[in-house]
């Protein structure tokens, strides 16, 4: 299975990823994650991300598309993956078309998962208090409001861009987790 989870930052899209992987048996690749290693380790790819990620912006395509290129690539991804975070833009999008054409895949569906914006402005508020100073380095009301209009400047167009192909599927993103997993696993086994 080869999926694609579309939504904005506090959407639960991470949490979601990981209960498909345990259902599935396909392994969730999020770019976010994989930035956050590439500065904890200090790479010359972390080196570029890191004043970008935390000030909420989006880290160049061609450093997300060829880190999710390399990554497809690995023997673990020939069961199927998720992708959690990426594309964030139409132009990765487009990318990501070029990559899997090359690569002789497909995807099977994306999944949108759908919040209501002042929600989750509350649940980001709730979020960086919690969090403040913790793990997350753009875990900051400014950072996460920077994310969710970066989100809908950039990356809402691909809801109208995988509709137009007949391949978007949504859910209520604001119901209760199980709730979400079972209306996603309902859409999966539908087809
Ligand atoms: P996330 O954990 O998905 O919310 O991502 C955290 C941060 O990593 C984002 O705010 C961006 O700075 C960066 N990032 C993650 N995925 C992408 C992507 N596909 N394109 C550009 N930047 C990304």
């Amino acid at each position: 299975m080869k999926l694609i989870l579309l939504g904005p930052p506090g959407a639960g899209k991470g949490t979601q990823a990981k209960i498909i992987e345990d259902e599935h048996g396909c392994v969730q690749l999020s770019t976010g994650d994989m930035l956050r290693a590439a500065v904890a380790a200090g790479s010359e790819v972390g080196k570029q991300a890191a004043a970008i990620m935390e000030r909420g912006d989006l880290v160049p395509d061609d450093v997300v598309v060829g880190i999710i290129s390399d990554r497809v690539d690995q023997p673990d991804c020939a069961s199927g993956f998720i992708l959690d975070g990426f594309p964030r833009n139409v132009a990765q999008a487009e990318a990501l078309d070029k990559m899997l054409e090359e690569k002789g895949l497909a995807l099977d569906a994306v999944i949108e998962l759908a919040v209501d914006d002042a929600i989750l402005v509350s649940r980001i508020e709730g979020r960086a208090a919690e969090t403040e100073g913790g793990p997350r380095a753009d875990d900051n009301v400014e950072a996460l409001k920077k994310r969710l209009e970066v989100y809908h400047q950039q990356t809402a167009p691909l809801i109208d861009y995988y509709g137009n192909r007949g391949v978007l599927k949504s859910v209520d993103g604001m119901a209760e987790i199980d709730t979400v997993s079972g209306q996603i696993s309902d859409l999966l086994k539908a087809g």
